[in-house]
């Protein structure tokens, strides 16, 4: 059994991934082109923004969000301490400071109320000028937006969404990736819409940014010139192979794979109940994407034991995540020592991720849940 199964994927979208990949070897058109802007035009209409701009990587997408904005030496951006490194990599490698912030033990999402208390310890202690709140998707669940925006508008902030996991997600009604100024995603294999190597993408409505993000992923360059280069910039570009791919996946992430995908989480949450575990919450007006299926284990489980005996029965498990992000030995010495953070650390001791992908059965659902009840 795989923990995300690719292969079962490609084997019903054999030929038309197939087909794409080699229009594109004929074609030998493998930067840019038509079927990258053609993937823009439906990545931006499904999530319902007026710009999307590919790149190279999820990671690169919120450097170039960063940058577009002039994030750096001196700005504070508030990150959960419970996420992938990257949100808190990017910022502190534009020279901002992340500040960590704790997040919420049921959804796993930064906690509004601690981010409001981070927003106004920072700014009495005058040391960094707060900028940006980057608010995470985690495991296919939108943030809390509705009270997020309403603190960034409070308090002069710009939002990025880092929809990296988040992609297909919403909250009453609307996209995840359109939160944000700036909102953006990683196209990684693993993360909810995955191509067949690194890919990412930057989302937003505002008209000048697109145009600054566009010319900052290609060595900065004038819109019409590619080699009048006005802003140092990165090489950060989609390949039009994984283009390709995408707009085969994105069009079977549409017709049923999101379906599929909340109907194994269904099955999940049915089979679990009353068992000890704690369920992922999926709060009123939400909808997940399910990047991850994550549990809580009873307090004192062997988690390492546990996830011994599922393996042996063949069954993969991921710790999504073992480190609170203030512990991470690269953000030593910055701000990360004033982190408050109780409820990241509970659940680093606690979580246990599932397999879960679009084309998970009843009858695997039954054999995992089956032999996690037992093992418990
Ligand atoms: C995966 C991920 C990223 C980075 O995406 P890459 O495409 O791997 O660079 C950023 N943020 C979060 C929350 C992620 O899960």
């Amino acid at each position: 059994m795989e923990f995300r199964d690719l292969k079962k994927q490609y084997a019903v979208l054999k030929d038309d991934i197939d087909k794409s990949i080699a229009e594109i070897c004929t074609s030998a058109h493998f930067i840019s082109g038509g079927q990258v802007k053609e993937l823009e035009r439906q990545l931006a209409e499904y999530v319902g923004v007026k710009h999307c701009i590919t790149c190279a990587n999820g990671t690169d997408a919120l450097t170039l969000a960063l940058k577009a904005w002039g994030t750096g030496r001196g700005n504070a951006v508030f990150v959960p301490d419970f996420t992938f490194f990257s949100t808190g990599e990017c910022p502190a490698a534009e020279g901002a400071v992340p500040v960590f912030v704790d997040v919420d033990e049921h959804t796993f999402n930064i906690d509004p109320d601690k981010l409001e208390q981070a927003i106004i310890r920072v700014k009495s202690e005058g040391k960094y000028i707060p900028r940006v709140v980057a608010a995470v998707d985690l495991f296919g669940l939108p943030a809390d937006y509705r009270r997020i925006k309403a603190i960034c508008e409070k308090y002069g902030l710009l939002l990025l969404e880092d929809g990296a996991q988040g992609f297909g997600g919403s909250l009453n009604g609307k996209m995840a990736c359109s939160f944000g100024d700036i909102s953006t995603t990683s196209f990684f294999p693993a993360k909810p819409l995955g191509c067949y190597g690194d890919g990412g993408a930057v989302f937003t409505d505002n008209d000048e940014l697109a145009a600054v993000v566009r010319s900052l992923a290609v060595h900065g360059k004038n819109a019409e010139n590619k080699y009048d280069n006005i802003r140092i910039g990165m090489n950060s570009r989609l390949d039009t192979i994984q283009a390709a791919v995408l707009q085969v996946k994105l069009k079977a992430f549409r017709e049923y794979e999101l379906d599929s995908v909340n109907k194994a989480a269904a099955m999940y949450n049915e089979a679990l109940e009353n068992t000890g575990l704690v369920l992922p919450a999926v709060g009123e007006g939400f909808v997940s994407s399910w990047a991850q299926y994550t549990v809580q284990l009873p307090e004192n489980t062997d988690r390492n034991a546990l996830q011994t005996r599922l393996k042996e029965q063949g069954i993969p498990t991921m710790i999504y995540y073992m480190r609170p992000m203030h512990t991470q030995g690269a953000f030593a010495g910055t701000d990360s020592e004033n982190a408050d953070c109780p409820v990241t650390e509970k659940l680093c001791g606690r979580v246990l991720s599932l397999p879960i992908h679009p084309y998970l059965t009843r009858e695997d659902i039954d054999f995992i849940t089956g032999a996690l009840k037992s093992a418990l």
